[in-house]
This record gives C-alpha cells, structure tokens and sequence, in this order.
C-alpha cells in the first residue's frame, strides 16, 4: 500500500489523510478477504508520524478440525516516519519515503502477523479430528466414526482420575 506523501513533504499540508484496502494474497500468514486501512500522517514541527485503523476479515484452518474459518482483526498503528537518508542511523521503527512514496506494505504485513491470535478455533467447543481415522467430530455422530470404543475409554479415564482424587 503506497501513499503519496508530495503535499506533506513540500509543506502544502501538515496532515495528510489517506486510506485503502489490501490485496486477497497480501502476504501476512493467513488469506485477506477484506480490508481497510485508514489513517494519516501528521507533520508537527517537521516530525512525522503515521497513524493507522487496520480492519481486516481474513480465513484460516481451524487448528484442531482443519475446516477454513472467517475471523476478523483490529488494530492500530504508529509510527514515525523519516524521508529515507535522513536519519543518521537505520531505525526500525521508522516507515520511510522514498521519492515521494511512502510504502506501508511491509509493515502492515508485520503488524497484522504480530496481532494474529495464537490460537485459531472454528468455535470454543471445536472438537477437532478423529485421533483415529481423522474424521471431523463437528460432523461425525459417535457411532458413525468407528472410533467409538476409545472415546468411552477416554470417558472412563477422566471418572478413575476424579475417583482417584
Ligand atoms: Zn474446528
Ligand atoms: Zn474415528
């Protein structure tokens, strides 16, 4: 995502608005459906800084049935910004322009794996695939999955424990 950061750098704004959305493939770990990102930057005193609202709707495998799920994600963003060249040293923190191009792709890929949930869950109670044969016990009766027997005897594990206790 590339913004056009003239009217800012040549001082004919000192706030600059902007906003835009993510291609399907943006490369984040997991599969954009929908985006948008809206924000600005601010030029105080010849300090830049951006600021952000990064909304996505994205699908990926739940992570114990496998099947692809929709989820969604907020967040905001900031940072400064520097014209590429300025800064004595190379800061990370900084997004850069180069040109007259501030380019926030690769930042907003960092930003959205780092606020991705540890944990993806098609639903809280997903009870996930067979251990036995890999059937999806969402859909799967009991009695269908031949696996039957072992989820008794894990049953039963769980009432020796208890009456261990
Ligand atoms: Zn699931
Ligand atoms: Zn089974």
């Amino acid at each position: 995502m590339k913004i056009n950061t003239t009217p800012i750098l040549n001082h004919t704004v000192t706030e600059l608005a902007f906003s835009g959305s993510l291609p399907e493939d943006f490369p984040c770990g997991v599969t954009v459906t929908s985006s948008t990102v809206t924000g600005k930057i601010k030029n105080a005193a010849g300090y830049m800084t951006l600021t952000a609202d990064i909304s996505i709707n994205y699908t990926q495998p739940c992570d114990r049935c496998l099947v692809d799920t929709e989820y969604s994600l907020e967040f905001a963003l900031s940072a400064p910004v520097a014209v590429v060249g300025a800064l004595e040293e190379d800061d990370d923190d900084y997004l850069f322009v180069k040109g007259d191009t501030l380019d926030i792709t690769g930042r907003l890929a960092e930003e959205i794996y780092i606020h991705l949930p540890e944990r993806h869950l098609c639903h809280e109670e997903c009870r996930g695939l067979c251990q036995e044969c890999g059937a999806d016990m969402n859909k799967t009766d009991q009695a269908e999955c031949g696996c039957t027997p072992k989820k008794i005897d894990a049953k039963w594990e769980k009432i020796k424990l208890m009456l261990d206790e």
